[in-house]
C-alpha cells in the first residue's frame, strides 16, 4: 500500500494540528475544514478504506469507533450532537485511502449530504 499523507502525519514526516493521540488512534484538525469543529481520526494500525473492515480485527474495528465518540466527547461536541462521516471509494469521494472518520461540529448539519 502507497503512503498516504495520513502515514505521513503519522510517521510525523508531515505536520498536523493533533487534537489527541493514544496507543490506538491519531486525531487532528482537518485542513480544509467544513464546520467550525472538523477532525479527523485514523487508526494507528492502518485499514485502507471502509471494506477492508471486513478483513479487519473486531477488537480494532470497535476501538477505532469508540475512540472517535471519545474524542467528540473531548471536543465537547456531545450536548448539541454532531456528525461522523466515512467517506467511502470514488462515489463516497474519498480521497485518502486510509480510513479516516471525519468529525464535523459546532454547527446545524443539513440532509441529504452533498
Ligand atoms: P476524504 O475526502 O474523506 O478522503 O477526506 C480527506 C480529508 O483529509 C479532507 O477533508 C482533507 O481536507 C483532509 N486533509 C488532507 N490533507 C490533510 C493534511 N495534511 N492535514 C489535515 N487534513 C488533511
Amino acid at each position: 500500500m502507497e503512503d498516504t499523507i495520513f502515514d505521513k502525519i503519522l510517521a510525523g514526516d508531515s505536520p498536523a494540528d493533533i487534537v489527541y493521540e493514544d496507543d490506538y488512534v491519531l486525531a487532528f484538525n482537518d485542513i480544509n475544514p467544513q464546520a467550525p469543529v472538523h477532525v479527523i481520526v485514523i487508526p494507528k494500525k492502518k485499514i485502507r478504506d471502509f471494506i477492508k473492515l471486513q478483513e479487519s480485527d473486531l477488537q480494532d474495528i470497535g476501538l477505532f469507533f469508540q475512540m472517535v465518540s471519545k474524542v467528540a466527547s473531548s471536543l465537547k461536541l456531545d450536548k448539541d450532537g454532531y456528525r461522523i462521516i466515512l467517506n467511502c471509494g470514488k462515489n463516497g469521494q474519498q480521497t485518502v485511502e486510509y480510513l479516516h472518520a471525519h468529525i464535523l461540529g459546532e454547527r446545524q448539519m443539513s440532509w441529504p449530504p452533498g
